[in-house]
């Protein structure tokens, strides 16, 4: 529509999710008129998300060190553990203030229809965190914390599969309540903590 560069800006920001073209071309027009040192700060920062972010060792949580604060945090209770499919979602959980647990991220949530199965997500990381946490502490609990949809749900019901038979080891959920379809972090706090505090025993 437009010519050149800005168009190409559009049509970039366009893919991002929840945009739009419409977004896309608020944002473009926005950032042609403002100073040229808003532009430079956003490229800085897109810079350093490519090049600098990592990811814990433990539950692959966002974290500037080898560890993430939570898993360093030795008040946190290592013996249960919350599994979520992204880094988001543990900020979700961790506003209700209901959960003083560890967290393990997947990556998303099996979608064959998208390519993604078993492998592509962290499952044998999880698998070996319950044979052998780094600081000894034996899992007693799994909380299974996917998104309440399609995809979350068939999440949960392999990872049951898979955890079953685990020694000493009971698998919760989320208590319904959820506004199905959905994305945890769109839950408000209240709702999210009582899906928490109320969650139900799978295994
Ligand atoms: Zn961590």
């Amino acid at each position: 529509m437009y010519e050149g560069p800005i168009q190409d800006l559009i049509d970039q920001l366009a893919k991002l999710p929840g945009l739009g073209p419409k977004g896309a071309q608020r944002i473009a027009f926005h950032l042609l008129a403002g100073e040229t040192t808003e532009i430079d700060r956003l490229t800085a920062a897109l810079g350093k998300v490519r090049d600098d972010v990592t990811f814990c060792d433990e539950c692959g949580n966002i974290a500037a060190d080898r560890l993430c604060r939570i898993c360093s945090d030795s008040r946190r209770d290592a013996t249960k553990i919350c599994v979520v499919e992204e880094p988001k979602d543990i900020y979700a959980i961790e506003r209700t203030r209901e959960f003083d647990g560890r967290y393990h991220v997947l990556g998303g949530a099996l979608d064959p229809l998208s390519g993604i199965g078993p492998d592509q997500l962290r499952i044998r990381e999880l698998l070996k965190r319950l044979a052998e946490q780094s600081d000894g502490s034996v899992v007693g609990e799994i909380i299974v914390a996917t998104d309440p949809n399609t995809e979350g749900e068939a999440t949960a019901t392999y990872l049951l599969r898979m955890l079953k038979d685990f020694p000493g080891l009971s698998v919760t959920r989320l208590a319904s309540g959820l506004p199905m379809g959905g994305d945890l972090e769109f839950a408000d706090e209240l709702t999210l903590g009582r899906a928490l505090s109320g969650r139900r025993i799978l295994v």
